[in-house]
């Protein structure tokens, strides 16, 4: 062991994070405003009451505010789970061999298994503040949904969760723990609802997207009264939330002077990733650093590596705000073979910005080069990962193997967003080599590139 850098740097209570930080104020290309579907005009606050709690319309909409002051009641669930532990991974170094210095952000430290509890917990408390009676939304491979049930209950706030069919058939387990949590799980599409309905009769069998998960969710919220809609990735205001990550990873590294040459994250929406880079970031937008950062994400579903920077529908039924994002079409239904919650066909506006200024990288990797990773990660470093995770650990071995080569120390940094336990079926077909890798062809891209709204903007 060289220096003297732990297993697992841990920060004190008083060194947590008390603000969230918001990359927007940073930001010279700020990411474009929501569009009103109707109009193609940008979305006013009034406008997004509807469908979201009040004080998370004013974060969504603020891009020159840098700090938020993170509620006391907040600050107190976070201290339940964290500050989560990061790792410098010297089993893996070892048994790759190689000289780069690796560490992970673990946010698997919780009952839900993933880093989505950090915004559940705050949208629940500001639908709580609103008095509101409860809150609907979609889950895809379940983490999100799982979360938001725990944040309800312990708000005392309803839940109602839309769950992607396939995921609802393949993950019965995970419906099971949200169901103890007191939400009430409705497999998508369904025919609760007009939207849900439709899509059915458009698409008889079909395991559903999450697009189409959350345009059920909308309906839901919007035609029920003291409900709002919450959705847990891809919108700013989960970006920073999340950014509590990022705060805590900068804070643990800056404590023996560890400065990050590469920072990896998997991108599903883009809410983990948004929020380990958010500090990092920052000092790049402000000049003060730079730092290599690398989005992951799956062959099956490129968003940025072969998507469109368009303005969007977040969901299939339409009903939903306009983003422009790095996206494949919100008609883009991934092939159901990839369990894992990276199937969403767009990206996070702030991130998709980022990356046409060039200040992201972004490279898509197969589904069973993945579940190597995952392999060798979980016989070395000990822990089961997600498969969304298992993306930022096959880059950064990747990029620790190109150490090897060139002898560089390189220090790097990745996101463990979670664990795998429900993920069993997908590490199944690994293990008994039946999982295959699904990459859509230039065609089947263009089914979804040919329902791009068209908007001048
Ligand atoms: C949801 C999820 C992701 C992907 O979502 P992002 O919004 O892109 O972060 C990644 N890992 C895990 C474990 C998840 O649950």
């Amino acid at each position: 062991m060289e220096k003297n850098i732990p297993y697992k740097i841990y920060l004190e209570e008083s060194e947590m994070p008390k603000q969230w930080y918001n990359m927007r104020a940073d930001m010279k290309n700020k990411p474009a405003p929501l569009l009103n579907p109707g109009t193609l005009e940008p979305m006013k606050a009034e406008e997004l009451q509807g469908v979201f709690c009040d004080e998370l319309v004013k974060q969504e909409l603020d891009d020159t505010t840098p700090y938020f002051d993170i509620p006391q009641e907040i600050l107190e669930f976070y201290k339940m789970y964290r500050p989560s532990p990061l790792v410098r991974a010297y089993c893996l170094e070892k048994a790759l061999d190689t000289p780069a210095h690796i560490y992970y952000k673990f946010e698997g430290n919780n009952t839900s298994g993933s880093h989505k509890l950090n915004s559940a917990i705050a949208q629940a408390y500001y639908a709580k503040q609103q008095g509101l009676k409860g809150v609907t939304t979609e889950t895809g491979a379940g983490q999100w949904g799982t979360a938001l049930s725990m944040a309800c209950a312990y708000f005392g706030l309803d839940c109602k969760v839309y769950m992607v069919k396939c995921s609802y058939e393949q993950k019965p387990f995970r419906r099971e723990v949200m169901r103890t949590y007191g939400a009430n799980v409705t497999p998508s599409p369904s025919e609760t609802t007009n939207v849900g309905r439709k899509i059915l009769a458009e698409h008889p069998g079909t395991t559903g997207s999450l697009g189409c998960a959350i345009s059920e969710a909308v309906e839901d919220a919007t035609t029920h009264e003291g409900y709002r809609y919450v959705l847990g990735s891809v919108l700013s205001q989960v970006l920073l939330h999340q950014s509590v990550i990022g705060l805590e990873t900068k804070a643990a590294l800056d404590k023996y002077g560890i400065v990050p040459d590469l920072i990896i994250g998997c991108a599903g929406g883009g809410s983990n990733l948004g929020g380990l880079i958010a500090p990092f970031m920052g000092q790049k937008l402000r000049g003060e650093q730079d730092y290599r950062i690398i989005a992951v994400e799956p062959a099956s579903c490129p968003s940025l590596t072969r998507g469109k920077y368009a303005y969007d529908f977040c969901d299939t039924g339409m009903v939903c705000p306009l983003a422009k994002m790095y996206t494949l079409g919100s008609g883009f239904i991934p092939s159901p073979n990839h369990a894992g919650g990276l199937r969403y066909h767009g990206m996070s506006s702030v991130l998709s910005q980022l990356y046409d200024d060039k200040l992201i990288e972004a490279v898509s990797v197969e589904q069973t080069a993945v579940f190597e990773a995952a392999e060798k990660f979980a016989r070395t470093e000990g822990i089961l990962p997600a498969p969304e995770s298992s993306h930022a650990i096959k880059v950064a071995m990747d990029e620790a193997m190109k150490c090897k080569e060139t002898g560089e120390a390189k220090n790097i940094v990745f996101g463990l967003t979670g664990t795998g336990y429900f993920d069993l079926v997908a590490y199944e077909s690994f293990n008994n080599g039946t999982m295959t890798d699904y990459i859509p062809t230039d065609d089947d891209l263009a089914v979804g590139f040919a329902g791009l709204p068209k908007v001048d903007r």
